[in-house]
């Protein structure tokens, strides 16, 4: 598909990332630059370009992404002390990788940006 992005790529192994998770749903690997000491995208296996674009259909795959990054926070062992989820929509909300991805982000103190 012309609008795939690298994450399709990754997603199907065509470039060799290692996964930490994946089912016929979601997938999930480490960001290749992380902000933070822990930084994982989780990312549905279905391109789906941005939050504008999730229909109805899209809701079990959503829902599986928050379910995986629960497991995946517990496996980090940042569960405890906490950990933030974070989905960037278009230009105004910082997405870059037009293929809809959660960042889970922890393993440090991260602050508020809402306070
Ligand atoms: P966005 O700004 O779109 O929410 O976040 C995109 C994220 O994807 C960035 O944090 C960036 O570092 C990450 N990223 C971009 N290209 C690659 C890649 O090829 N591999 C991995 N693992 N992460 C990537």
């Amino acid at each position: 598909m012309s609008d795939e992005t690298i994450f399709s790529k990754i997603i199907r192994q065509e470039i060799p990332t290692p996964l930490l998770y994946q089912d016929d749903l979601v997938t999930a690997f480490r960001d290749i630059s992380p902000r933070v000491e822990t930084h994982i995208l989780i990312v549905p296996n279905k391109l789906i370009p941005t939050i504008n674009d999730v229909t109805e259909h899209d809701e079990l795959t959503l829902g599986r992404m928050i379910t995986v990054a629960k497991r995946l926070a517990k496996e980090e062992g940042i569960d405890e002390d906490g950990y933030r989820l974070i989905i960037n929509c278009n230009e105004h909300g910082g997405q870059e990788v037009f293929h809809i991805h959660m960042h889970l982000l922890g393993g440090q103190p991260l602050g508020s940006m809402l306070n």
